[in-house]
């Protein structure tokens, strides 16, 4: 690896954390370990509407008795830091402006109301309405009206978003080391927000600009992110930055194979999807679970070292993880798997 391995887990701190939440935490620091590098943890706190209070605190106590804790975090890093995205809100309008100015964003008016009629009436055509060029002139932006009736409007206190202005008519063919070669049409992307009229950034813009500012090498997080690496990938683009490499980890499915393992299934086979209890992480030692045995099951979902054996230590672990041997393909939850890896330490 040519360049400082570093990567980061980046919760939002809206609750518990998920089984699969947890998997990406580990496969960063595993990821980190392996090469050298640096594992960081960055609060994603910009959604004030979903912000629950003690969550943070329970993330790292979460990563801490797992024996995963980040080398960085809020107030160990004065370069980088401070790592929580609500004490940066002045910076990340900085850098939508300059999207403003290099033309790579625009400023919307449109009220809810509005895009919900526009919605409905491709809804009666059985289409597909998409945010982005094909709808231009029935959109209320900063790209059919003129710059200084834009000034009044702002100045006037009405509401408006600032927009990723999309290219049109582009096929991206981008890498993930874990996926291989993805490619995705531009026309086909909505024109996503990337910041509000109430000061803060949404996670698009907040995540891209700290991840460049950050140094961060790969970015390591869950399959759910894959649909957003397109408009990440411009994002870098249009601020002239080099992306970091991404890799986006399988699924994880229900023991039957058949859907995504939801927080809805509470607990599968008396093993719950939420591994580190919300109430306090106590309750879930007192189920008996040891987090070695944690840290080896979970690093089992989607990955294995090429050979038959199951059982590693952290340490171990540390060692042979590579995550060119991550699996494409959905993980399914192995529910005698979990029941039984405890029982080896
Ligand atoms: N804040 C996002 C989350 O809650 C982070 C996604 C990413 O790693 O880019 O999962």
């Amino acid at each position: 690896m040519s360049k400082q391995v570093r990567v980061r887990f980046a919760p939002s701190p809206t609750g518990a954390l998920h089984i699969g939440g947890v998997r990406t935490a580990l496969f960063n620091y595993l990821f980190a370990k392996k090469h050298n590098g640096v594992f960081y943890l960055r609060i994603e706190d910009t959604d004030q509407t979903r912000f629950v209070p003690g969550a943070e605190a329970y993330i790292m106590e979460a990563l801490e008795w797992l024996g995963i804790s980040p080398e960085e975090t809020v107030g160990k890093n004065e370069k980088f830091g401070p790592y929580r995205q609500s004490e940066r809100k002045e910076l990340y309008k900085k850098y939508a402006d300059e999207l403003i100015n290099s033309g790579w964003a625009y400023y919307a008016f449109d009220t809810p109301e509005a895009l919900d009629a526009l919605r409905k009436e491709y809804e009666a055509e059985k289409k597909t309405f998409i945010y982005n060029h094909t709808n231009r002139e029935k959109l209320d932006t900063s790209l059919v009206i003129s710059t200084d009736e834009v000034s009044k409007r702002i100045a006037n206190g009405e509401h408006y978003v600032i927009r990723f202005k999309t290219p049109v008519n582009e096929t991206l063919h981008l890498k993930d080391i874990i996926r291989g070669d993805v490619s995705f049409e531009t026309n086909l992307l909505d024109d996503k927000v990337l910041f509000k009229s109430d000061g803060m950034p949404t996670y698009h813009l907040a995540n891209i600009v700290d991840d460049h500012l950050m140094e961060t090498s790969h970015v390591i997080r869950g399959e759910e992110w894959l649909p957003s690496m397109p408009l990440h990938v411009l994002l870098y683009r249009a601020f002239g930055w080099d992306a970091p490499e991404f890799a986006h980890l399988p699924l994880i499915l229900k023991p039957s194979g058949k859907g995504k393992l939801s927080k809805r299934d509470g607990e599968v086979g008396g093993f719950p999807v939420f591994p580190l209890d919300w109430k306090d992480l106590k309750g879930f030692k007192g189920d008996g679970y040891l987090p070695e045995a944690l840290v080896n099951f979970l690093s089992m979902i989607g990955w294995n070292d090429g050979t038959e054996r199951e059982y590693f230590s952290l340490e171990e672990l540390c060692q042979s993880f590579d995550l060119s041997r991550v699996h494409k393909a959905g993980a399914r939850f192995d529910i005698d798997k979990a029941k039984s890896v405890n029982h080896h330490y």
